[in-house]
């Protein structure tokens, strides 16, 4: 048996909420941590030096779009991702399960998983041993084992036989794995919990998957169109069975609500497409929710594009210039657009961390859910905090406000004051105090990601609908929080 090369530190716990470090060949993270995702070996649109700058300490590459292109023996002869990235802070890459499942004509069997190439429609098998090897190849950290995804819905049966053809794949994964690691390992395998949305097959996986001793855990089958409220279930019917001195892993979420609320649950760390993606065309995160940059009404804004985010965009450019930017396609506004909104996750988590340090993680949720989610998104979700009507005022915000601290003090871009777009008192808002209704449309409303670029609505109605199934939100009511664990 050999010696991990991973460790996890619990630095301390706020109720459920955990706070630690994991440390890899490759440098720390700090916990709870958002991993951005480089699918093709690069956040598209950023320089490494750029990512370093949003606070991103560590990041994900996709096996499978890698296996395909350039392939994961030209990476290796290249120096492996590391060294072909440019990035010398800790990587982790999938298992290409997820990409594998959700292809036409796939063919599972016991071996593993039969497909065709989408370029040249070659019938390829990869097995957990195939995975392992691949991931080898491309070296990075922290590499995840080949389990099963069931689609949502899924039947009770199916998701039965796949928790426990995960966990045999498992053994197969962590045998074809220890024997390629040799005495010194430098990659450490996570194994993954499945079980779909039921409660008892959860607590299942997580017993099957804890049992096999590994360095971190994950929880995979989530964000598949099961909304919110059932994957916050899933979390906590997950949580209660694996080990506290391991990092937990949540793959492929969220939003920032679904990322907060799930700190709340315990999760240690998380990967999503979602910040790039949207910034790339324009849906842009705030302290006070989305905003579709390509709006017209965005289109003489002088202001950042969030007062309080510390990005080189919101230091020197307006809402004004970025609308023109991806209205016009340029690759800056996509660069520019990306680099807001990973910085925005990652300012929310280091804010999580510092929370949950003092021992205020649960005031710092309740301000951060009130500020940022709309009253409909509120509704949607379950999640009210305060009685208070509150209208979102997307353009003339206080700046000491924002519940998230800026990485270091923002420097205001020269601008005079906006044109108010309705009357506003001069006194500043005190603390806690409920927002001057302003008039204004809420943030985040129509700005659903998948609405045509530059929609002329000026209505405030939604314009499209959301990617995530975030509508399947059954939810308890959440006022009270999480349930308490020690
Ligand atoms: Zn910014």
């Amino acid at each position: 048996m050999s010696t991990s090369p991973l460790s996890f530190e619990l630095i301390g716990t706020d109720g459920t909420a955990r706070r630690g470090r994991v440390t890899t060949p490759h440098g720390s993270f700090e916990t709870p941590a958002f991993m951005p995702v480089g699918t093709r070996a690069t956040v598209k649109g950023l320089m490494p030096r750029d990512l370093e700058e949003t606070g991103s300490q560590i990041c994900l590459a996709n096996t499978y779009h890698l296996h395909v292109a350039p392939g994961d023996k030209v990476i290796k002869k290249l120096g492996k991702l590391h060294t072909v990235m440019g990035w010398n802070k800790p990587i982790l890459t999938d298992s290409g399960g997820f990409q594998v499942f959700s292809l036409p004509k796939q063919q599972l069997d016991e071996e593993g998983v039969t497909f065709s190439f989408e370029k040249d429609g070659k019938r390829v098998k990869l097995t957990p041993e195939r995975a392992m090897i691949i991931q080898n190849n491309l070296g990075a950290d922290i590499i995840m084992a080949f389990d099963v995804c069931v689609p949502f819905p899924c039947d009770y049966a199916p998701a039965r036989e796949a928790v426990y053809r995960t966990e045999r794949w498992l053994k197969r994964c962590k045998a074809a794995h220890d024997e390629a690691q040799g005495d010194q390992p430098t990659q450490a395998l996570f194994g993954i919990v499945q079980g779909s949305t039921y409660p008892d097959l959860r607590a299942l996986s997580a017993q099957l998957t804890r049992d096999i001793d590994l360095p971190g855990y994950a929880i995979g089958g989530v964000s598949v169109g099961e909304g919110h409220g059932l994957m916050m279930d899933v979390i906590e019917s997950t949580e209660p069975y694996l080990p506290k001195d391991k990092p937990r892993y949540l793959m492929g979420v969220g939003y920032p609500e679904d990322l907060i609320e799930a700190v709340a649950r315990g999760i240690d760390m998380f990967d999503c497409v979602l910040p790039s993606r949207y910034g790339r065309s324009g849906v842009l995160f705030t302290r006070r929710g989305r905003i579709r940059i390509t709006k017209g009404k965005y289109r003489a804004d002088r202001f950042p594009v969030d007062p309080q985010c510390s990005c080189y965009g919101c230091q020197n450019f307006s809402r004004g210039y970025i609308n023109h930017l991806i209205n016009s396609s340029e690759i800056l506004g996509s660069t520019l657009g990306t680099l807001h909104n990973i910085t925005f996750y990652q300012d929310l988590m280091r804010a999580a961390r510092s929370a949950i340090e003092q021992g205020t993680f649960e005031s710092f949720r309740r301000a951060f859910l009130d500020e940022y989610l709309s009253e409909d998104r509120k509704d949607e979700l379950n999640l009210h905090f305060t009685d208070t009507r509150q209208d979102h005022d997307e353009l003339s915000w206080d700046t000491e406000h924002s519940v998230i601290p800026s990485a270091k003090p923002v420097k205001h871009v020269d601008m005079p004051e906006p044109k108010p777009q309705a009357p506003q008192t001069t006194e500043k808002p005190k603390k806690d105090a409920p927002r001057a209704k302003s008039g204004g449309a809420h943030a985040n409303k129509g700005n659903a990601p998948r609405a045509r670029q530059g929609g002329k609505s000026q209505s405030g109605k939604p314009q499209g609908g959301r990617p995530q199934g975030s509508k399947g939100g059954r939810g308890k009511p959440r006022g009270k929080g999480p349930s308490k664990k020690k």
